[in-house]
């Protein structure tokens, strides 16, 4: 059986390790636009320059799994068509192509490698007294934030969102709000809507000074699954059915952010689990029993804080918000567990 996964990141790389151990007799080929596997869930360090985030993809990835570095341009009949024009066949097809972000001309995007590594470079080159700006307040613009002034106490950094830190609620909002003002980060309650040199523009019509300004928001995903025909919901995500097969073809599994399952949100926490339900039921349904269906289940919202911070929030399975928190070292420690467990049950494709 051949089996092709587009996209290398938690949810892909998960998938393939997977079928890899447990689907007998699959010949994989991982499609993947970069040869390296980027912890994305730590790109807003790859900013401050507190960690590097890629390793070697092939070091990811178990002995047998063959690897094409390109970048998927057509999902067709049983094929890929590659962008250098080369094309190969699948059985089955893991769409793990993840999200994607719509940055503002003039901001550098932290969601991407590429990003990542641009606004890295140009923090690096920044005098002191320079002024960052970070757009958006979702959980990547908090952490981004809280990174780069821990980082870089000499700078001047604002965040920039009509309501920072919503993702949490209640103490643990106010938790990562009270970091963000012992980090001296300025909070300003508006949008953004256009970024030029030196300068970003609010919503109000205020004008505010920005030696950079950073595009902490990630929203979207590849277009790869509505330009290949397969049925997409209203975010473009792939439409699938209980067991995450495309209900277009179902010989294609959707996985990670790019998989329409309702009330998933993007995060690793979705990806490697679906990866693992998915693979199981290819497992299944290649021994001729009965695929069990995927169930979302979430577990908390864990946000940093700099590197000596952070605050999880735990959540009920379908990712609405408990009361209660961690916070501190245990948050900290809790966060840490998320990024070294993450990759290593992305690398084991062991139960997620
Ligand atoms: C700064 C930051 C912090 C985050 N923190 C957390 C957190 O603490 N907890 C959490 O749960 N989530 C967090 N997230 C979200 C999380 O990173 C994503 O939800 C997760 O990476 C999704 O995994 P994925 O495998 O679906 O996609 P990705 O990790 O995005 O991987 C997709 C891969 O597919 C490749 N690709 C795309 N198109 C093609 C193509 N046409 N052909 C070949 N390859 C292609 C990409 O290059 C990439 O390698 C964070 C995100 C950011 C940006």
């Amino acid at each position: 059986m051949k089996v092709v996964v587009v996209g290398a990141g938690y949810a892909g790389t998960f998938a393939a390790n997977r079928v890899a151990k447990k689907v007998k007799g699959a010949e994989v080929t991982v499609v993947n636009a970069r040869p390296e596997f980027v912890e994305r869930i730590r790109l807003h360090q790859q900013v401050a320059g507190t960690a590097t985030v890629a390793t070697p993809l092939t070091g990811m990835l178990r002995p047998g799994i063959a690897v094409r570095i390109g970048s998927v341009e057509k999902i067709g009949d049983g094929t890929v068509v590659l962008d250098d024009g080369e094309s190969l066949a699948f059985d089955h097809l893991f769409l793990a192509v993840g999200s994607t972000v719509r940055a503002l001309p003039g901001t550098v995007p932290v969601g991407t490698w590429e990003g990542a590594r641009q606004a890295r470079a140009e923090l690096a080159a920044l005098p002191g007294g320079s002024t960052v700006t970070v757009v958006g307040g979702g959980a990547t613009g908090v952490e981004t934030a809280t990174e780069v002034a821990e980082a870089r106490p000499d700078l001047r950094v604002r965040i920039v969102a009509p309501a920072v830190a919503d993702c949490l609620s209640g103490g643990a909002r106010r938790r990562a709000l009270a970091a963000l003002d012992r980090l001296r980060v300025e909070t300003v309650d508006d949008g953004v809507t256009e970024a030029a040199d030196g300068m970003v523009r609010l919503r109000s019509g205020r004008e505010l000074d920005s030696d950079l300004t950073l595009w902490g928001i990630v929203a979207g995903v590849p277009d790869l699954a509505a330009r290949s025909g397969l049925e997409v919901d209203a975010d473009g995500r792939a439409v699938v059915d209980a067991y995450l097969r495309s209900v277009t073809d179902p010989r294609i599994f959707a996985v990670g952010d790019c998989a329409g399952v309702a009330g998933a949100r993007f995060g690793c926490q979705t990806a490697a689990p679906q990866a693992q339900a998915a693979v199981d039921a290819l497992a299944r349904l290649a021994e001729g029993r009965e695929p069990e269906p995927y169930d979302l289940r979430y577990v908390a919202r864990c946000v940093s804080l700099g590197r000596k911070d952070a605050v999880a929030q735990f959540t009920h399975p379908d990712d609405s918000l408990k009361d209660s928190h961690l916070k501190g070292f245990t948050a900290v420690a809790f966060k840490r567990m998320v990024f070294t467990g993450t990759r290593y049950i992305t690398r084991k494709a062991v139960s997620a």
